[in-house]
């Protein structure tokens, strides 16, 4: 098995797309290319006590790859092969190397190795069969997104990563292997209780944190009845290296409609965006996503149109032809929408997806240029929580403006708003600014969490901490307090006694010397 140890080998690892957690001290990247080498790295950095971190595609911004207190790495780019299936074998090269699924079609199944990039499992799925999990960064690995159960525009019609993993295999941290499929193992009494392929047998006290109703991706999964599955999707690599997965997939609708509607104020834009919740309810419209850019959002876009008149747009995309939309249209003029893009050409398609990628891009490129920082949220709300919760949003975005006057460039709210999920960003140019929104994002964090949210509907946690009045706090705990981030460590601690995978995600390593 491939193990580096030079100092460009270990840098390629030492950050995620955060860019603000870097790596210390580590030793060796390993790259194991089956569940077999896996589990011999595991076995033997639990006979060591040597730290591990488990890396996917790096896309991360929560700095859950980053192997903060050194140890090894372990790469998972070369899973590239689940175990053989009684099933059709698709392969397909690239990046130097073959991947391999396993596609059941009859079932419309799909086994698929932990390693495979999103964007590459989809082009492998023959027509129409599509596997909805979607989130912007394609290169993203199907494992990584299994442990943050991610989402993306669509979640909106399709559900997260959650609703479409059927099974799993996972190495643990001692290097014993589990395979488990929904329904196979449910809690009994609190607790979890499974069998390896070795014949050990763990027992896994559930966390009794209250999990919200809605999308989100902060904490182990919590539920009475759960499933075996359940505690491992989500669990940002705590528990074990996801080998693996079977995936349920869906039928890729025959026709589909992007359009893009621009809106002089957020009150008009909101209304459309309620009116396409209630038409998407109510089956009069397949709505597939409905996304919100403020004004801010579009100006960092720089799209010629509408480029400094304040304006706002909502991007929805529904299945069905230009005929089926009379509910869209009807919100279109009941919602004064002072311009609308409807991509009618594969031209137009590719163009109002160019338009909606770019503003990370965009973002990202002005933070190069000005050596500035951004922090992002990731906080989600109840339905009729809302409207207050993106007053408090604009509230700290005046907050700032306020503390640090600038034109422009300041504060982009921007994303999933179907699910009353949107980001804001605070695009800052100084340690004072970076500070002051520290600060601001506890408040957010908090105010959320107070209206019965996450502090996570996509991201994880990973190992982000926030400003909560001057102390500097694991994220999570906001959330669920100290008591539930000892219940994480708690179900950690049954399948991994030495504390050597990930350690930092969800739990700060200091927290452990109780457990
Ligand atoms: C511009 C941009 C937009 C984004 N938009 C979205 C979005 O819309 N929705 C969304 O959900 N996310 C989004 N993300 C975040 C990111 O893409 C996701 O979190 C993604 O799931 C990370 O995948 P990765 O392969 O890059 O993982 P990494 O960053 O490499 O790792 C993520 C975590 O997974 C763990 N891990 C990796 N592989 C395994 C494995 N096989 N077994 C166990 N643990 C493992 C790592 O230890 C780490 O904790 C975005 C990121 C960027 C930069």
């Amino acid at each position: 098995m491939l193990k580096k140890t030079d100092a460009d080998a270990i840098e390629e690892f030492g950050t995620d797309e955060s860019g603000i957690y870097q790596a210390e001290g580590v030793e060796a990247v390993w790259y194991p290319q089956t569940e077999a080498e896996v589990a011999e790295v595991l076995a033997e950095a639990n006979r060591s006590g040597r730290l591990v971190t488990t890396s996917g595609g790096g896309t991360g911004i929560t700095g859950g790859r980053v192997a903060l207190h050194g140890g090894w790495v372990l790469a998972t780019q070369d899973l590239a092969e689940p175990m053989a299936r009684d099933c059709s074998r698709i392969t397909q090269n690239q990046f130097g190397r073959e991947y391999c699924i396993y596609l059941d079609e009859e079932n419309a199944e799909v086994y698929a190795p932990a390693g495979i990039p999103l964007e590459l499992l989809g082009e492998m799925l023959p027509e129409p069969l599509l596997y909805p999990p979607d989130p912007t960064e394609k290169s993203a690995f199907l494992g990584s997104t299994i442990v943050t159960n991610a989402s993306g525009a669509r979640t909106f019609h399709y559900g997260a990563t959650r609703d479409w993993v059927l099974g799993l295999r996972v190495v643990l941290p001692t290097g014993d292997i589990v395979a488990v499929s929904r329904g196979e193992v449910k809690t009994a009494d609190g607790i979890l209780r499974f069998t390896a392929e070795s014949g050990t047998e763990y027992t896994v006290p559930v966390p009794t944190y209250p999990m919200p109703e809605m999308k989100n991706a902060a904490g182990l999964y919590s539920a009475p009845d759960m499933d075996l599955v359940d505690l491992f999707i989500g669990s940002e690599g705590l528990l074990g290296v996801i080998s693996e997965a079977r995936l349920r997939l869906a039928q890729r609708p025959e026709e589909m409609i992007g359009q893009i509607a621009f809106f002089a104020s957020e009150d008009d834009a909101m209304g459309f965006v309620n009116d396409l919740r209630e038409a998407a309810k109510s089956g009069a419209m397949t709505v597939l996503s409905i996304e919100y850019f403020d004004a801010g959002s579009l100006d960092f876009m720089e799209y010629e149109p509408v480029e400094g008149k304040g304006y706002c747009a909502v991007y929805c995309e529904a299945a069905g032809s230009l005929d089926e939309l009379d509910p869209l249209l009807e919100a279109l003029e009941a919602h004064n929408c002072v311009e609308d893009w409807f991509a009618e050409t594969p031209r137009d398609e590719q163009e109002q997806k160019e338009f909606r990628h770019s503003l990370p891009d965009a973002v990202n490129s002005y933070l190069r240029r000005h050596g500035s920082q951004k922090l992002g949220t990731d906080m989600v709300v109840p339905p009729d929580k809302f409207p207050e919760m993106l007053a408090n949003y604009r509230a700290a975005g005046e907050a700032f403006s306020e503390q640090f006057p600038r034109d422009g460039k300041h504060v982009v709210i921007f994303g999933h708003i179907g699910n009353y999920h949107v980001h804001v960003n605070f695009i800052t140019h100084s340690e004072a600014e970076l500070s002051f929104c520290k600060g601001l994002y506890g408040k957010l964090a908090q105010q959320a969490v107070a209206l019965g949210g996450t502090v996570s509907g996509e991201h994880g946690v990973g190992k982000k901490t926030i400003l909560v009045n001057g102390r500097s706090i694991p994220y999570l705990e906001v959330m669920i307090g100290a008591g539930g981030l000892m219940q994480i460590a708690r179900a950690k601690k049954a399948v991994d006694p030495n504390l050597i995978l990930d350690l930092g995600n969800m739990v700060p390593r200091e927290y452990f010397a109780n457990v």
